[in-house]
């Protein structure tokens, strides 16, 4: 039983077509648990940008499963689509528009608020009840200046007496939550749990205070928190390697295999020529795909268990790689990435090929590569 997905395309029931990016949920479910038996605290599992690629409601799904009391998003239309596949735990929105407001009202989505400007925004939409205060502790990004932190607060437990609004949650965001190093985490959480004590003065109660990401719940000691926002690591992106397991595995078929002689050039501008008489096979993926372009040079693939180096530039829809005189034939399957447990790349590989993070490989996977879900375990 598995489901084909494609985001902006009904599925192609029953065709699987070249390539797929298939998701073990198990994985998901098994990097859930290991965060909540290390850190022993509720996950809010992070499922924005289509869960970075992996399909928000299959993740959530599983992540719910797992144990994940919580979902979090960026965007309005992120929580409208996980409500309206049934997810009934509370989500927090953090990025919305004034004019999204009554939509996530109505189906009981938490929203985040950094001003008294919009807060007062949120009051005069009757159907949103819950709000995180956000506290800007050192990213400054989104948040409020500490500044206005107690004019904050207190507007908000005005607004909490009149019925109009409660504050359930106050968080903040980590600037180096990829970092081992605690040094600047730390401080943001002395200036978090400072917030914390001037909105109880100021009479709030919230229910979930939280702050770290995947990596700061592991190297932070924050026992006064209640969540961690999980991202990157239920996907097992693995920044301090704490054993999660990578849940996407990026596959495809050869498309055609031809043999060149030494010599002969290959893809646009012939970057790569032939030193020898060799085999080159086409692989049906491309940058439209997600594929780096500038991850040619660097990159292989693997095929019959052998890696096979990119050969040539990296186009929209293709790129071919040298299969030097391995017998390769169209229709073999070929792994772009997976865990790397057979010796084929990994998502980390590509991402080092590219210059980037293993996040914007898996977000950038496109919308044309179906997505398909499985159980390893
Ligand atoms: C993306 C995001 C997270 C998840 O961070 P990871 O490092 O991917 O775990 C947590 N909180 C906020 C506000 C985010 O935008």
């Amino acid at each position: 039983m598995y489901l084909v997905q494609s985001r902006h395309r009904p599925a192609a029931r029953g065709i699987t077509g070249l390539s797929e990016a298939v998701v073990d949920l198990s994985a998901v479910r098994d990097n859930v648990r290991t965060f909540r038996r290390r850190v022993g605290q509720n996950v809010m599992a992070v499922v924005k940008a289509d869960a970075f690629g992996h399909g928000a409601v299959p993740v959530a799904r599983a992540a719910v499963e797992a144990g994940a009391g919580w979902l979090g998003v960026a965007h309005a239309d992120e929580a409208l689509q996980l409500r309206a596949a049934g997810l009934r735990v509370p989500i927090l929105c953090w990025l919305y528009d004034v004019s999204e407001l009554v939509f996530l009202g109505d189906v009981e989505v938490d929203v985040s608020v950094s001003s008294v400007a919009e807060l007062q925004r949120v009051v005069s939409t009757p159907s949103v009840h819950y709000v995180h205060l956000k506290l800007d502790t050192g990213l400054h990004r989104a948040g409020s200046a500490p500044d206005h932190w107690i004019e904050l607060t207190r507007t908000a437990a005005h607004y909490e007496a009149l019925g109009a609004v409660t504050v359930r949650g106050i968080w903040s965001h980590l600037s180096h939550g990829d970092s081992a190093d605690a040094v600047q985490s730390t401080r943001q959480l002395q200036l978090l749990r400072t917030g914390v004590g001037l909105a109880r003065r100021a009479g709030l109660r919230p229910d979930v205070v939280h702050l770290a990401n995947s990596s700061g719940a592991v190297t932070l000691d924050a026992p006064d928190t209640d969540l961690m926002r999980i991202g990157a690591g239920l996907y097992g992106i693995d920044e301090l390697g704490i054993g999660l397991r990578p849940a996407m595995r990026l596959v495809s078929k050869v498309a055609q295999v031809r043999r060149i002689r030494a010599g002969e050039g290959v893809s646009y501008g012939h970057d790569f020529v032939a030193d020898r008489d060799t085999t080159v096979a086409l692989v049906p993926m491309g940058y439209a795909d997600g594929i780096p372009r500038v991850a040619a040079g660097r990159a292989s693939v693997q095929c019959r268990g052998v890696r096979m180096p990119v050969a040539g530039r990296i186009a929209m829809d293709q790129f071919v790689v040298d299969a030097g005189d391995v017998a390769v034939e169209p229709g073999e399957p070929v792994t772009l990435f997976g865990d790397g447990s057979a010796g084929e790349p990994t998502a980390a590989d590509w991402a080092d090929w590219a210059g980037t993070i293993p996040h914007e490989i898996y977000c950038g996977i496109g919308n044309r590569v179906p997505r398909r879900y499985e159980e390893q375990r």
